[in-house]
């Protein structure tokens, strides 16, 4: 499924004193089954653009279109289901007696057959890693990293054709990183789910993601591969997102082989 972006503006409480400008004139195009991740500092805006891929905010001025069509108006409750967002911390919405009934509770309310919804919730557990007797238990039993994957398996049972999550690695410990990446990279490798991954942090997504776009000031300030946006690190390290080593290393290197600065991580790779 993919999303273009066009001319977007989105500005917090207009026309009051605590008016805030939180998207300026953003133009982005996402293709069908790409992995792209939006980097940016705390406030830079990535929240807000996200918010507008199914609908859940409205562009001050400016249009989003899914597959073609703009999100507005008569169709834009059917676009919009093809969107899954997975909020941060999503593990804070479980309010279920059994993580059977939070999986199945949005095919619950979209009102489908009990047998579809079984189907879909057990095919979920399984492409989140879990095992079915974890259905009859409470979301309150499980450990953090469980719990994640099920607030998910709640948004993937919908079957959204494009997944988007926002910083889904917040909290967890370093073999719970690693796990919840990898798993969200297989969504994106065997289920051909166009992904966004939401990050503070370059490192994160760098791993992962085919394209990376760079927010600032609700502006987007970069948007390549992760190796054209590696390598302006001038940039990054400018609006403070290089982490300090590669910043460090790099600049060594470009001293030294001044004649290789466009191709600096081909040589920092061998
Ligand atoms: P990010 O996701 O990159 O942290 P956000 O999209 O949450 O950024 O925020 C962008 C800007 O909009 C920030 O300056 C933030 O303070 C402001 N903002 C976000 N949500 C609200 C809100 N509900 N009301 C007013 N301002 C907001």
């Amino acid at each position: 499924m993919s999303i273009k972006v066009s001319n977007l503006t989105y500005t917090y409480m207009k026309g009051t004193p605590f008016e805030k400008i939180a998207l300026d004139n953003i133009n982005l195009s996402i293709e069908t089954g790409e992995f792209v991740g939006i980097i940016g500092h705390t406030g830079s805006g990535k929240s807000t653009l996200v918010q507008h891929f199914n609908g859940l905010l409205k562009p001050t001025s400016g249009s989003v279109y899914i597959n073609g069509e703009e999100l507005a108006g008569k169709k834009a409750s059917k676009l919009k289901s093809q969107v899954g967002i997975v909020f941060q911390y999503p593990e804070h919405q479980l309010f279920e007696e059994t993580v059977y009934k939070d999986i199945a509770f949005g095919l619950i309310k979209r009102g489908e057959e009990t047998d579809e919804i079984d189907r879909k919730v057990r095919k979920t557990v399984s492409m989140m890693g879990l095992s079915e007797d974890i259905l009859s238990k409470s979301p309150f039993e499980l450990s953090g990293g469980q719990k994640r994957r099920v607030a998910m398996a709640g948004i993937l049972a919908l079957e959204p054709s494009t997944l988007v999550l926002d910083e889904p690695a917040a909290g967890l410990d370093p073999a719970g990183r690693d796990e919840i990446f990898e798993l969200i990279s297989s969504l994106h490798k065997n289920n051909k789910m166009t992904v966004i991954l939401v990050s503070h942090s370059m490192e994160d997504v760098a791993k992962f993601v085919q394209r990376v776009v760079v927010m600032n000031k609700g502006r987007i300030e970069m948007c390549g591969s992760v190796r054209s946006v590696f390598n302006k690190i001038d940039e990054l390290e400018r609006i403070g997102l290089a982490a300090p080593q590669i910043t460090y290393l790099m600049k060594r290197l470009k001293k030294k082989i001044p004649e290789l600065n466009d191709n600096i991580l081909t040589v920092a790779e061998a």
